[in-house]
């Protein structure tokens, strides 16, 4: 079935009403809890793999995530300044639309991927990339040091326009807590 398209900033991933990002978002830059909330695939969803998480809270014109889906799980924008409506139940985590994210503004997370650990796939714009194994620091989305991950695949771009997407594992307590990475780059590197 293709993608239907609607007025994404009504709707969440859940189908609840979503309305525009929480004022301390426009004051500090980082979503509230409520915003990421409205985010948050269901529990439910969330026993059945990897899905995408689309933490995109403010209209500007951009949809590339729209069109980088073949699954219909990201609806097609009738308004390019829209924010993106996602159906989760469609997504099986591939993670296409996080390379063609201009914003890096969408994660995969699964919550179960191993006993205890998370695994995440988040876009990753600097040089040197990370290597499989390697342990990295764990960032926050304001960039605070909140623990290690182990990089456990990195993705090069499959488009000029990609960015490279580095998997990661982490403590399953800190699924939604980790958004970036630091590595480390040895002296000579
Ligand atoms: S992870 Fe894959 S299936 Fe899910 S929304 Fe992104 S492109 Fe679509
Ligand atoms: S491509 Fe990224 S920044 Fe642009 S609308 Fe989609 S989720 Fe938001």
């Amino acid at each position: 079935m293709s993608a239907e398209t609607r007025r994404p900033e009504d709707r969440g991933p859940s189908g609840a009403r979503r309305p525009g990002p929480s004022e301390a978002l426009i004051r500090t830059g980082l979503p509230s809890a409520e915003d990421l909330e409205r985010v948050r695939p269901s529990a439910e969803r969330l026993t059945h793999g990897a899905v995408a998480v689309l933490e995109c809270f403010q209209r500007i014109p951009c949809d590339p995530c729209a069109s980088s889906c073949h699954h219909g799980a990201i609806a097609a924008f009738a308004d390019i300044n829209d924010l993106p409506s996602m159906d989760a139940e469609r997504c099986n985590g591939c993670g296409l639309c996080v390379a063609r994210c201009p914003g890096l503004a969408i994660f995969i997370v699964d919550e179960h991927h191993a006993p205890g650990e998370a695994l995440i796939k988040l876009a990753y714009e600097f040089l040197p990339l990370p290597a499989r194994d390697q342990v990295v620091t764990a960032l926050d989305r304001a960039g605070r040091e909140v623990g290690q991950a182990r990089v456990v695949r990195v993705q090069r771009p499959k488009e000029k326009t990609d960015t490279p997407v580095v998997w990661i594992t982490v403590p399953k307590d800190l699924a939604w807590t980790v958004r970036h990475i630091k590595v480390e780059v040895s002296h000579g590197a």
